[in-house]
């Protein structure tokens, strides 16, 4: 193997290059033959550090990433394998990562992944299990145990975030799920892709004012017109091109023959910014037919990378009505922000307070009363009554309050008081997913995220410190359809000392 990726990231002068190659649903032929042919012509070409293969993107069926890996970790280019949350539980996860083991497979980029797409017979379930953080940690703990029997390659886990979020609340869960990530284990970290160049900064500098060490790989992505329109229109989970981009990609092809080379130079231009502000590499996305294409937009970067700062006004995008955590526009500055327009309703507030006191008095294990309540737990327990207070008072009150579905697990308290299996349809525990678009939630796009929900209930009282504080355990599903107030005070839920972090 010419590169090995760990080694790249790891060397402090290297500049390293990926490319994210996307199979579809097909085991053989054309498009297999046409990925096998770009990996091959990479390695060759030998600027290339590894490829990055999709998990079923866009939650929609496709070759499994580990096959095809294995095939091109077998003529010497080294593969970072996607590992996603939404296909199979926990058993399936671990399952998976033994095999990924196995294979030799061990660059792992670990992702909540996009909502269920549709498979044979209609949409699949969407099992979200675990999240990308819970996912992180379990690679490390397999870990340990790779260590403990000898083993000296373990999992190389990274993780994707998103600085193109333009609310002060996506901003802020995506760069404290970050840190959650990081302190589970993540060793490298991917951009989300965007077009705008004080974002892809603004997690430069977040990493350095946050002491964070890990190298920063940010997406690039070859824009056409067709991809750049979707993406526009917001079809693709988190990632931003905005209008005034696609105008003026939608205007070069016009002019035949141009498009293709624009998407060529503005990629290649946008490649040399980020390496110039400091990133440790890039991840290219979107060649589907040929490494030429690559070819091409590495050797133009070879050519302008000492003019790297001539093109950065390019990629600056319009701040108004956007937030930016180290850049005000002229709005934030006037305090009117993107934030300021996202009002939650009136309820919301007292929702919030009201939930808030009742989990100080009645949840809080330090508190005077709640040795009694223990002693309460244990009585309804031991005499099999406890489904008495889960049917006649927890079960009314959680269904009119949260739409509480029985999970039997309680995590209220990490998601602003709001329920994290009826709020959120992947279920996170430990910070949004990446999939938000201006506040509101990837799956029901009519609806606030619930992590938007619980920053802005939560800045109200000044108690956004709380949120996404610590690691989140997963959740228990042996607990599922009993009373989690009884789970809780019985130390039988995920909060119990050798669960909780
Ligand atoms: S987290 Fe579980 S117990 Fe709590 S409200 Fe949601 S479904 Fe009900």
């Amino acid at each position: 193997m010419i590169h090995n990726f760990n080694d790249d990231i790891s060397t402090p002068e290297k500049f390293v290059v990926t490319l994210e190659l996307i199979p579809g649903r097909d085991f053989s032929g054309d498009a297999i033959d046409t990925i096998k042919q770009i990996s091959q012509d990479a390695y060759n070409d030998g600027r290339i550090t590894a490829v990055s293969i999709t998990d079923n993107p866009g939650g929609n069926a496709a070759l499994s990433p580990d096959a095809i890996g294995r095939e091109i970790l077998d003529f010497g280019l080294d593969v970072i394998v996607h590992f996603t949350c939404r296909d199979t539980n926990r058993m399936g996860m671990e399952s998976r990562a033994l095999q990924l083991a196995r294979m030799g497979m061990k660059n792992i980029l670990a992702l909540t992944g996009d909502y269920s797409g549709k498979g044979f017979g209609g949409r699949g379930t969407p099992v979200f299990d675990f999240d990308s953080v819970i996912l992180t940690s379990m690679l490390n703990d397999l870990n340990k145990r790779l260590i403990k029997t000898g083993h000296s390659e373990v999992f190389v886990t990274g993780c994707a975030v998103s600085p193109f979020k333009y609310t002060e609340a996506e901003s802020w869960v995506q760069y404290r799920k970050l840190q959650r990530k990081i302190e589970a284990g993540a060793s490298f970290t991917i951009t989300q892709l965007g077009y705008d160049i004080d974002k892809y900064e603004e997690l430069l500098i977040f990493n350095h004012e946050n002491n964070i060490k890990i190298p920063a790989l940010a997406s690039l992505y070859l824009l056409g017109k067709g991809a750049a329109n979707i993406m526009q229109q917001g079809k693709v989970p988190g990632v931003y091109v905005s209008k005034r981009l696609y105008e003026t990609i939608a205007k070069e092809y016009e002019v035949k023959g141009e498009g293709p080379k624009k998407a060529i130079e503005r990629l290649a231009r946008l490649g040399v910014v980020l390496k110039g502000i400091g990133y440790k590499g890039i991840h290219i996305g979107g060649v589907h037919k040929s490494f030429d294409t690559v070819a091409a937009i590495l050797d133009r970067m070879d050519e302008i990378q000492h003019n790297w700062q001539d093109y950065r006004e390019e990629f600056q995008e319009e701040q108004n009505g956007r937030f930016y955590l180290y850049k005000q526009s002229a709005e934030q500055k006037n305090g009117m922000s993107k934030q300021d327009d996202i009002k939650l309703k009136y309820t919301d507030g007292a929702h919030y307070l009201f939930l808030r006191t009742a989990h100080d008095l009645f949840f809080d294990k330090r508190a005077s009363l709640a040795p009694v309540y223990k002693k309460i737990s244990a009585t309804l327990d031991k005499s099999n009554s406890s489904w008495m207070l889960k049917a006649f008072l927890e079960d009314p009150f959680k269904k009119l309050m949260l739409s509480c579905q029985s999970c039997g697990d309680c995590g209220i308290q990490h998601v602003g008081f709001l329920c994290p299996e009826s709020g959120c349809p992947k279920h996170t525990r430990n910070g949004a997913c990446g999939g938000s678009r201006d506040g509101y939630c990837e799956v029901h796009e009519d609806k606030f995220c619930v992590w938007v929900r619980a920053y802005y209930r939560m800045k109200r009282h000044n108690e956004t410190d709380r949120l996404t504080a610590t690691f989140v355990p997963p959740r228990l599903w042996e607990l599922k359809d009993t009373s989690s107030w009884i789970n809780f005070h019985l130390d039988r839920d995920h909060q119990r000392e050798d669960k909780a972090a």
